[in-house]
């Protein structure tokens, strides 16, 4: 594993961060996480402008340009030599003396962490998860790639300790999207997945899945959606770049369609990997 601080290369381990840092003190920064497949960073360029919008929605102008940051990146996959595994890039506001005003004249801090491995997703393909709602407690803005991200390790944790995968947002009664993946539903044959206002993030795997649906004639809608709707779904589904696309068969108490992956499920999983087979071939 490996990490890039600034202008180096860093052993990941290495500390190179007085506390008095904007994100450490005001989770003040962005980020990005990718995903390798055979050593390749599959949709980079999405993945870097996203960044770039994140920041520009912060008024955070990024320490180097989008070309250079993809140039580091493949610099490291070179170095590192990592097939299958993440990347994760962090830019916050700076090293500075604790006051909620922006520093002037302090450069943004980078920070890129290339890990080999990425979890085994297997089981949880194969049988499914368990999701549970919670009321979303998060600001008005989360189209932005935060790092704030307490009220999703709160959420998700409450989710474990009740046995369950991932904890699905609510809020004024629409259901709105995972602590780190967005959600699909499935009802007659149709697609449906809420609407990428500025109440979620529009994550890169959702849009890629809804490019593939309409590449295969398959209809898809952005639309509201609400606990009535997952009540009659069919299938329900999750999805990010690191997990992909996971069915989910049990929401709260109550079970999705047959209580078991789909066969829309099914066919996208293979749809998905195609694609990466396409993009990411060595
Ligand atoms: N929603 C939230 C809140 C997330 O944090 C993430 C993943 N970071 C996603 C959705 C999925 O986005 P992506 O497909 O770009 O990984």
């Amino acid at each position: 594993n490996l990490a890039f601080f600034n202008e180096r290369f860093i052993d990941p381990n290495e500390r190179v961060l007085p506390v008095e840092e904007r994100g450490l003190q005001f989770g003040d920064g962005v980020y990005e996480m990718i995903r390798l497949y055979r050593g390749v960073p599959f949709t980079l360029q999405e993945h870097l402008d996203r960044l770039e919008q994140s920041a520009h929605s912060i008024m955070l102008t990024l320490p180097k340009t989008v070309e250079e940051i993809a140039a580091i990146v493949q610099a490291g996959i070179a170095q590192t030599k990592i097939a299958e595994g993440t990347v994760y890039i962090q830019v916050t506001r700076g090293t500075a003396p604790r006051n909620h005003l922006f520093p002037e004249e302090v450069a943004a801090n980078l920070f890129i962490v290339w890990k080999e491995g990425v979890p085994d997703l297997g089981k949880q393909q194969e049988v499914g998860v368990v999701v549970f709602t919670f009321p979303d407690e998060r600001w008005h803005n989360c189209y932005i790639k935060s790092i704030c991200l307490l009220p999703n390790v709160l959420a998700k944790e409450k989710a474990h300790q009740r046995g369950g995968h991932e904890a699905i947002f609510i809020r004024d009664n629409e259901v709105k999207e995972g602590t780190s993946t967005n959600l699909f539903i499935v009802k007659d044959g149709v697609f449906k997945t809420p609407i990428a206002d500025q109440s979620i993030l529009n994550g890169i795997t959702r849009q890629k899945i809804i490019e593939i649906l309409k590449k295969q004639d398959v209809p898809v809608l952005e639309t509201r959606l609400t606990m009535e709707d997952i009540e009659v779904a069919d299938e329900v589904i999750i999805t990010s770049t690191t997990q992909e696309a996971v069915p989910v068969v049990q929401v709260n108490d109550r079970k999705v369609g047959a209580g078991k992956p789909g066969v829309y499920f099914q066919k996208l999983a293979a749809w998905f990997q195609k694609e990466v087979d396409q993009s990411c071939s060595s």
